[in-house]
């Protein structure tokens, strides 16, 4: 591991540069460590802002506050081999025509580039979201929910009149896709213990889940739906469907019928776009900003260029949609990305990534959550063992990523 770069980073040759050590880039990384001891020429460098690797899957327990930030920031140099670089850095710029990634340490030249710098949340322009609502992207975001929470309730606390200390004690989440659910469900489970805590009546803390479409965890089967609205109401969380968000102002998320949400903390997990800085780089944009890319993951007309994870814009051939930023989604794209370079590099042909849909868990509280897999449907506790399944089989397969690479040792 280093921070500086060196000559030979920055003159590009023989350099593959992984941009984002996120779902899709590390594996990138790591898919790649083995291959390159049989091409001593070539370099593999890995960029990222932070010196860990953030389990994004996990925030809403940060969130909740029944898991610590770090324990969702696993340090790269935990997992990294020795003959991967990694440049802990800024990305702000690209330099197209000089094969140059801009960064806050200078240049880092390449000659295959893979873009792998996820996504932001998406606030579709609706007024004042940005600035009033908190958003759930990243660990210390996640702690600011849990800080925020925290400091309305003790506001909460110091209020005598019970509709006001129910107004401070309201957690608003707006979007109901899988993070809001999520969200709203860990919210739900503990605030009654937390309000105990600060002195509140238990029953004096709210959770909003506010969606625009007319069911939460669109795209899902109404089964699935239907088992996750029942636990959500179990736990207390009102939900509102067909509520878009005109405006977020200080006095709550001002719907188009004219209904004010009010609350003490506001949440948006709406939807993502591509990072701005991406957005606006000449790439070929497709939905929400995202990068158009060829069926092997290569942005159009320029072959040298990965794309993989939520960044990237891949169309289902067998549903003619645009594949959903998911954590799943990207590892597949990373594996594609990581096999292709390995076959350019031996002359072979290239592999055209197809998406093996492994099905769909969301953690609804602490105890229960809904699955639909290979089309059966559950809910309850199963399908919440299942979430943990996956969470405790992603962190071991990181760890035995980087164990796969004898030069690793
Ligand atoms: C709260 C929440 C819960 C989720 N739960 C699930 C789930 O249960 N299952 C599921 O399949 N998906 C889930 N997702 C979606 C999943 O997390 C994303 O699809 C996944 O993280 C995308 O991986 P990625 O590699 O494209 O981006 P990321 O994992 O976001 O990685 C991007 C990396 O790029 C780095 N980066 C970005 N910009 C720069 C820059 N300018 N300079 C330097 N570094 C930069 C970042 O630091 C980061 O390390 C969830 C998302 C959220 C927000």
């Amino acid at each position: 591991m280093e921070n500086a770069l060196n000559a030979a980073t920055a003159s590009g040759s023989g350099q593959i540069v992984v941009a984002g050590a996120g779902y899709a880039g590390l594996h990138v990384a790591l898919r790649l460590t083995a291959s390159l001891r049989n091409h001593s020429k070539m370099e593999l460098t890995l960029v990222d802002r932070h010196d860990y690797h953030q389990v994004i899957t996990e925030l809403p327990r940060v969130a909740g506050g029944t898991r610590a930030a770090d324990a969702v920031r696993i340090p790269l140099e935990d997992m990294l081999a020795e003959r991967v670089r990694f440049v802990q850095t800024e990305i702000n710029g690209f330099d197209w025509a000089g094969r140059r990634l801009l960064t806050g340490s200078g240049p880092i030249g390449w000659s295959r580039l893979v873009l792998a710098l996820g996504s932001r949340p998406n606030d579709f322009a609706i007024p004042g979201l940005a600035r009033r609502a908190l958003s759930l992207y990243s660990a210390s975001d996640a702690e600011q929910v849990w800080e925020a929470v925290s400091k309305a309730l003790t506001a909460a606390a110091a209020e005598t009149d019970p509709e006001r200390q129910r107004r401070l004690a309201t957690v608003v989440v707006g979007g109901g896709g899988a993070t809001g659910v999520e969200l709203a469900g860990e919210l739900a489970e503990i605030l009654p213990k937390v309000a105990r805590d600060h002195g509140l009546a238990p029953d004096r803390p709210a959770v909003w889940l506010v969606e625009a479409g007319p069911a939460i965890l669109a795209g899902s089967s109404p089964e699935l739906i239907d088992k996750a609205s029942r636990i959500l109401s179990d736990l207390g969380v009102q939900v509102r469907t067909n509520a878009v968000i005109a405006a977020a102002t200080g006095e709550g998320f001002q719907l188009t019928d004219g209904q004010l949400v009010q609350g003490g903390v506001f949440v948006w997990a709406g939807g993502v776009k591509a990072p701005e800085l991406v957005a606006h780089s000449g790439l070929p944009a497709g939905h929400n900003g995202r990068v158009k890319v060829d069926r092997y993951l290569r942005v159009l007309d320029r072959p040298e260029i990965y794309v993989a994870g939520d960044l990237a814009s891949v169309t289902d051939p067998r549903t003619g949609h645009v594949l959903p930023p998911l954590a799943q989604v990207a590892l597949e794209e990373g594996e594609t990305v990581a096999r292709n370079l390995v076959a350019e590099l031996e002359g072979r042909p290239l592999e055209a990534f197809t998406f093996h849909d492994k099905g769909f868990v969301v953690s609804v509280g602490s105890r229960r959550g809904v699955a639909d897999i290979a089309g059966v449907t559950s809910g309850g506790r199963l399908a919440h063992l299942l979430k943990d399944a996956i969470e405790w089989e992603y962190r071991q397969s990181v760890r035995h990523l980087r164990g796969w690479d004898p030069l690793a040792r």
